[in-house]
């Protein structure tokens, strides 16, 4: 449509996993407003703060419009100041360094760290380049750092990943279990859901679970302030009141579920690292992985006070748990009684013990109550914890006893931080134990499958899981990794203990690259910076949190030399050729072992020994050559890519429809690239089956892979030993791979806790107005008046304690760093007396100095919420 000379078109928010549909309006080759698109279903015409200025935040006055790169007296140097150079010049030494590093370290010595705001076509390219190409599988997302503890939860519990239900369950519960997280800021357009569901549906509660007050709690009915880690407690809590008050769905439990139990080591394919190479560290790990119980977690798991407990993740296979029986369940959560976790969890030392007791009575009561419709709803409060993976099992414990699962109105579901986090870097594999629609690097059929589709030799892929975004990091500090390229992602500002990652790119023999659209924290640490372009200077599609995957098209052109990460990764690949990655390589970390040479069986695929990456991976031949420009679906319109490829070729839609063929027909199917991009179409849910969106999943109403003998199909559903399980027939056994399983989580207390030295707690997160590191809605002028710099939220009585009031610059201090940040003390988020809270968006205060880089031993996810502090007046 045309109005007032702009051109409105359909695309979709950059920012957050709630996924708005956006109107894009350009005129004159620029982008000069968005507005909510009222066609949308998820926001139906509506945007937040941020995303009315999607426009804005390709405009800053810093883009970056040419490559740079270190150089002194003419040539790279890492000490050397950043020069513009040609693109030329750029890919010349980018090769030659990540060849350099190759020939030395092999696969090993390389990764990429990604994004879950990545395009899926970008996610694709770049696992096909690193995995396909170079034969390593050390590329991880960002996701990382926020989704990673609710991908093995869902691997585990259902054997497949991601939400079964989707938002149009606001409009059809009656409670509304908000399990630490705060919509109202991180996710207001659902917020506004879930407030106009309260405000015209009487019966409607949300409860919000929380370690302080904020947005969210203020407009809640129940809000109950817990201390950091006992949501632990509170989940068993719930779940014991649902046994007690024999509230469970015992025919839906029996026929579809099992319960579970097992060692802490369990993780799919993923291990914790051994490349800690600091005390600091490593003495975080020891603590994490050699646990001396304290009495809550002795009471809770029913051992001895001071018992040490090995926690290790020694990467174990997926199913490396085993079958209990219900009564060995219910036995487990026997501790969490009423008075038990009102004594470990109350948060809030103003509040009486009477009143917590009250208020987890009043949650019990609602969460038992069979009449009502019941959803969860969690993300980084749960995510980002020592004990991601078991409390988000725990949520799906509560939905599944119940039987309020997968259904209109009732289920657990885990929110999506970052736009395209399930889309692009779930999805489509783009972790280091992953590959396409839900298959692991470690497993020989999935590669074989992956291989085929691929059209690259049998073998070609490396079985040894990458290393993650943390194991990356690491591996730069201590020379194990030398190369690394950071694309459309800032993780220098955004890693826990950043100080130790950033200082690492300065080590002599590391060579590291950052594509972005802006001069980023992490770029300016970088060797070289390529300009990347922006989200409407692209072909793209995005997958949201409710599994909608969407699509928008090109319609400005990128300004300057900025070109699209998927071309830059094709022209690169142009630079390598297969005669130097798909010979014989060494498999570092493994005495002895090699990856075999698959160039043999290249050249009797036909594949000639001068081809380069591009050749194999890239070039628009067999399926990929259907996708050509000029497409005389798109008249009148741009393909950057393809266009400065010089080919008559559009590679977005050729990645787009190869990944597709890993997705159809096992419950992942995809539609094809032109049905997302078509002007009608607002995003389908997957799998789209018969051009069918499925709503719910795992429920033979909606999902045609939904069988009543095998309702929950996940591919990755294992079966268990079942020597140990009663009360179920042998023909119920054989049907293990269709049951959710119920999981047995004690409380356990995180690696570190405020002491006499250290005395608060520290937890971020991120604020309204501006998106994660802050580095596009900082360049918003609007965005940055409304707030200018990350805050210190203090209770008013533990800063007067330290002659401070609201406004006077504090000095936050852990074990791992120091920053500063203004004290505030009376709006926004309200903390209790022994906490205190900073968004991470603002690279000045820059709070990830400060916070403890421990994570979760089975997703790797770090603890943003949980770091000892000490805190005084500058
Ligand atoms: Fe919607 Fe999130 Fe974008 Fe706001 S930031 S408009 S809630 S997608």
């Amino acid at each position: 449509a045309v109005d007032d000379g702009i051109t409105w078109q359909k695309g979709v928010c950059r920012f957050c996993g709630t996924g708005c549909g956006l109107q894009v309006g350009t005129r004159d080759g620029r982008v000069v407003a968005t507005k909510g698109d009222p066609d949308a279903p998820v926001n139906r015409g509506l945007n937040c703060v941020k995303g009315y200025f999607n426009a804005k935040i390709l405009y800053g006055k810093d883009r970056l419009t040419k490559p740079l790169l270190r150089k002194k007296n003419g040539k790279f140097d890492k000490t050397g100041r950043f020069e513009p150079v040609s693109w030329e010049e750029a890919f010349d030494v980018m090769a030659g360094e990540l060849m350099r590093v190759y020939r030395e370290k092999g696969p090993a010595g390389v990764s990429i760290i990604g994004s879950g705001q990545y395009t899926i076509p970008e996610a694709y390219c770049a696992s096909k380049f690193i995995k396909g190409g170079l034969r390593s599988n050390n590329i991880d997302p960002n996701a990382r750092m926020c989704m990673a503890s609710a991908v093995v939860g869902f691997y585990q519990t259902f054997g497949v990943d991601e939400p079964a239900n989707n938002y149009e369950d606001i409009e059809k519960s009656d409670v509304m279990l908000l399990w630490g997280n705060n919509p109202a800021e991180a996710h207001p357009v659902l917020w506004s859901r879930m407030t106009n569901r309260k405000l015209t549906h009487k019966p409607t509660k949300i409860v919000s679970l929380t370690t302080h007050l904020h947005s969210s709690s203020n407009l809640s009915d129940l809000t109950i302030v817990f201390k950091p880690n006992t949501d632990l407690a509170i989940a068993n809590f719930l779940i014991r009141e649902i046994i007690r008050r024999d509230v469970v769905d015992h025919d839906f439990v029996s026929k579809h579920c099992v319960f579970s139990t097992g060692p802490t080591d369990i993780g799919y394919g993923l291990r914790n690292t051994d490349k800690w190479s600091r005390p600091a560290e490593r003495d975080t790990l020891e603590r994490q992985l050699r646990v001396k119980l304290d009495r809550w977690e002795a009471a809770a798991q029913g051992k001895k006070v001071g018992e040490v407990v090995e926690q290790k993740n020694a990467g174990g296979p997926a199913g490396n748990h085993w079958a209990i029986t219900f009564e060995d369940f219910k036995r487990s959560v026997e501790p969490y009684t009423i008075d038990f976790v009102t004594e470990l969890a109350k948060g809030d030392q103003e509040e009486s013990a009477d009143t917590f007791r009250r208020k987890l009575a009043e949650l019990a009561d609602l969460v038992c109550d069979r009449t009502r419709n019941i959803m969860s709803y969690w993300c980084m409060g749960v995510n980002q914890h020592q004990r991601g993976v078991w409390m988000n099992e725990l949520i799906y414990d509560i939905h599944l006893l119940l039987g309020k699962h997968a259904q209109p109105g009732n289920g657990a579901f885990s929110l999506t931080g970052q736009p395209s986090a399930c889309g692009s870097a779930r999805e489509v594999g783009a972790f280091c134990h992953r590959l396409p629609a839900d298959m692991l690097v470690a497993n020989e059929a999935h590669r074989e499958k992956t291989e085929k589709i691929w059209s690259i030799p049998k073998g070609t892929l490396n079985p040894k899981v990458g290393a993650s975004v943390m194991e990356i990091l690491r591996g730069l500090e201590d020379s194990s990794i030398d190369f690394l390229w950071m694309q459309v992602v800032n993780v220098m500002q955004s890693a826990p203990n950043n100080t130790h990652w950033t200082e690492a790119t300065r080590r002599p023999g590391s060579f590291v690259v950052v594509s972005d659209i802006y001069p980023t924290y992490s770029a300016r640490a970088a060797d070289l910076i390529l300009p990347a372009a922006g989200h409407f200077e692209k072909w793209g599609l995005y997958g949201n949190g409710e599994r909608r995957t969407q699509a928008w098209p090109q319609v400005v052109k990128a300004p300057g030399e900025a070109r699209t990460d998927v071309w830059m990764m094709m022209e690169l690949a142009k630079r390598i050729r297969i005669a130097d990655t798909w010979g014989e390589l060494p498999l570092k970390g493994v005495p002895g072992d090699k990856l075999p040479s698959v160039l043999d069986e290249a050249q009797k695929m036909g594949i000639k020994p001068d081809a380069t990456l591009f050749d194999v991976l890239y070039a628009p031949t067999g399926g990929r050559a259907e996708a050509v420009w000029p497409d005389p679906k798109y008249p009148n319109r741009s393909n950057a890519t393809g266009e400065a490829l010089g080919l008559a070729y559009f590679p977005e839609k050729a990645l787009f429809n190869e990944y597709r063929q890993f997705t159809v027909g096992n419950g992942h199917d995809l539609a094809d690239f032109d049905t997302y991009q078509s002007d009608a179409c607002r995003g389908l849910l997957w799998p789209v089956v018969d051009g069918k969106e499925t709503p719910y999943r795992f429920n033979t109403a909606f999902d045609p892979y939904a069988k009543e003998e095998k309702l929950f199909y996940g591919p990755l559903m294992k079966a268990m030993p079942t020597g140990n399980l009663s009360g179920v027939t042998d023909k119920e056994q054989k049907a293990y791979p269709g049951r959710a399983k119920i999981f047995a989580r004690p409380y356990a207390a995180p690696v570190e806790q405020p002491d006499a030295e250290y005395d608060l707690w520290l937890t971020t997160g991120r604020i309204l107005e501006h998106w994660h590191t802050g580095s596009m809605t900082r360049r918003v002028p609007e965005l940055h008046r409304a707030a200018p710099e990350a805050l210190l939220y203090m209770n008013p009585q533990d800063a007067e304690k330290r002659g401070m009031k609201r406004g006077d610059l504090a000095e936050v201090t852990s074990r791992y760093g120091t920053c500063r940040a203004k004290v505030e003390t009376q709006v926004r988020q309200k903390m209790p007396k022994g906490s205190v809270w900073m968004a991470f968006f603002d690279e000045r205060a820059m709070v990830n100095s400060v916070v403890i880089d421990a994570t979760d031993p089975i997703s790797l996810e770090p603890d943003y919420k949980k770091t000892a502090v000490k805190v005084r007046k500058a």
